[in-house]
């Protein structure tokens, strides 16, 4: 396994990856690696010749400071699990002076709708920042593919606009979400909750479920108003937000469209954390 730190060394590997006509496969990552993270990474060993990982908490997409202080760090378990799972994999691991050169700043970009809601209305600034950690991996990498997990489904929307826009021969490859045993999401951020919270946030999918069976039975406001009774019941929940959104434009549901595709997203804080989820529902 090879692990670099500063751009320029990292440079020359990927030049010389280039000269050899090797596919390159990036997978950004924020570190305390789990199983979701290690499935994309397996996709990318079946479609690349090389796989490249990125492990970077980046500052820019946090818009609170205790979040970004108290996010998960397990830098050297996270060599271990690469290095068990593969030893050809290639790790950029760097501090946040080698990305931002001192200027912690996040772009601005113009997403329209999709940066507007949901994640996006929440956590002012955060798509900025991502876009931002994104354009710098993709500028310096410039790989064939990039995995992204379908878990933070407005995060693949937003990669892809930066593709669209900026590094249109780069294919976003969505990985599914991986889960655990009772359905719930893996995250690094399960890592700050408590064991009793975790066994009871299976409601999370269990209601996700719940609402791709009733959808088409159950009226939209009333739907919306039994998840926040389910969730609230449990002591510590708190709903941030559910809601029903056309899959690709984020736009809000409209009874009278049946014919798009739609998605539920939810946000929960349990203990002060927000876990998010989503699920296609027709
Ligand atoms: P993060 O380290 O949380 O920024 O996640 C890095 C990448 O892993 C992102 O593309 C996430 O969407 C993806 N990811 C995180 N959790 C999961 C999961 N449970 N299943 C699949 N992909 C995931």
């Amino acid at each position: 396994m090879t692990i670099v730190k500063n751009i320029s060394d990292l440079s020359n590997i990927i030049a010389d990856q280039y000269s050899k006509s090797l596919k390159i496969g990036l997978v950004p990552t924020m570190g305390s690696l789990h199983n979701g993270h290690l499935s994309l990474i397996k996709i990318a060993k079946e479609k690349c010749d090389v796989v490249w990982v990125s492990i970077f908490i980046n500052p820019t997409q946090f818009n609170n400071l205790k979040d970004y202080e108290s996010y998960p760090k397990q830098n050297l378990n996270d060599i271990k699990i690469l290095k068990s799972v593969s030893s050809s994999i290639y790790v950029f691991f760097p501090a946040v002076n080698e990305i931002y050169n001192k200027k912690i700043v996040a772009q601005k970009f113009k997403f329209d709708n999709i940066n507007k809601v949901l994640e996006g209305k929440k956590r002012p600034g955060h798509f900025d920042g991502v876009a931002t950690i994104i354009m710098k991996l993709f500028k310096i990498f410039k790989p064939s593919m990039a995995f992204f997990g379908e878990k933070d489904y407005q995060q693949t929307l937003i990669v892809q606009y930066i593709i669209d826009n900026y590094f249109p021969n780069i294919d976003l490859i969505i990985c599914p979400t991986i889960r655990n045993s009772d359905g719930l999401a893996l995250s690094s951020r399960n890592k700050l909750i408590s064991d009793q919270s975790i066994n009871q946030s299976k409601i999370i999918f269990e209601i996700l479920n719940f609402v791709k069976m009733n959808f088409s039975k159950i009226e939209y406001n009333k739907l919306i108003k039994i998840v926040k009774k389910r969730i609230e019941a449990i002591n510590k929940f708190e709903l941030e937000y559910f809601e029903i959104r056309e899959n690709i434009t984020l736009n809000s549901y409209d009874p009278k469209n049946q014919k798009n595709n739609y998605r539920a997203f939810i946000c929960v804080k349990i203990e002060g954390v927000r876990l998010i989820d989503n699920l296609l529902i027709n």
